[in-house]
């Protein structure tokens, strides 16, 4: 995917499309980043920590970053618009290199964490304990809930999805000690079915990876992340927090949609 023809389009883009911006009084509107591990790992969702401090400096000179939460109630009236910074799977890299980077910066994050270790999606990182993603929590970074399995939610049965988001998830509570009140759709993949179980298990929230600033109109169990992957450079990155490259961005990550909806014409 990543020396694709499309792939290469959408950086290019990235890194000169958001020019564009200087054109227009787009105004910036919230945002929520997904990340999955920090480190020089050879994988294309592990983001070296140096540039990922160089991303969290550049996004707090545009926004503020502040709790999921505090970004879904609107807590913060600011003149900047705010960003929330969040990390899938629950590598125990969260805990050993966004913690301190993000807590130097008066910062947190949230950790969606699966809750089988049997179903780590990259068996060569290592996953939080329970006692660091405590310690997480104690030091205001939010946990939610990213599936006990790491399944593709739109490909479980009704049933099993739902003892996933409320029977597995609850014992995954009483491990922790505390509610885990919003959900991210491994692989970012979601329809209505899914949507009204995740609902239904009573969470509050639902996070997908759809790559654009966050619509609450949308409904709050469709709220958009926008990805950072090993690839974005510090220019890329630049670009990618504008108005503009949220849209490039958001056209990019959505092949899959598209894709689905012409198969099925
Ligand atoms: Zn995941």
């Amino acid at each position: 995917m990543k020396n694709s023809l499309s792939y290469k389009l959408y950086l290019s883009l990235l890194k000169y499309g958001s020019i564009l911006n200087v054109l227009g009084t787009v105004k910036s509107k919230d945002i929520i980043l997904c990340y999955h591990d920090l480190g020089s790992n050879v994988w294309d969702f592990s983001v070296d920590k140096s540039e990922f401090e160089v991303q969290m400096n550049l996004l707090q000179k545009k926004y503020n970053i502040v709790g999921i939460s505090d970004l879904l109630n609107k807590q913060h009236k600011n003149t900047k618009p705010n960003a929330a910074v969040s990390f899938d799977d629950g590598y125990e890299s969260v805990y050993k290199i966004a913690y301190p980077v993000l807590k130097k910066i008066g910062a947190a994050g949230t950790v969606f964490v699966i809750g089988s270790s049997k179903s780590n999606p990259n068996m060569s990182l290592k996953l939080l304990s329970i006692e660091q993603i405590k310690e997480l929590h104690k030091n205001g970074w939010e946990i939610g809930w990213h599936t006990n399995k790491h399944v593709s939610s739109v490909n479980e049965s009704k049933d099993s999805l739902y003892m996933d988001l409320k029977i597995s998830k609850s014992a995954y509570e009483k491990k922790l000690g505390l509610k885990l009140n919003y959900f991210a759709y491994p692989f970012g993949k979601y329809n209505k079915n899914v949507e009204t179980i995740v609902k239904k298990a009573g969470f509050l929230g639902a996070f997908t990876v759809d790559g654009d600033a966050i619509d609450l109109a949308k409904g709050i169990y469709r709220l958009s992340r926008v990805t950072v992957s090993k690839s974005i450079t510090k220019q890329h990155f630049e670009n990618l927090i504008t108005p503009i490259g949220l849209k490039i961005n958001h056209f990019f990550t959505n092949g899959w949609k598209y894709a689905d909806y012409f198969l099925k014409r």
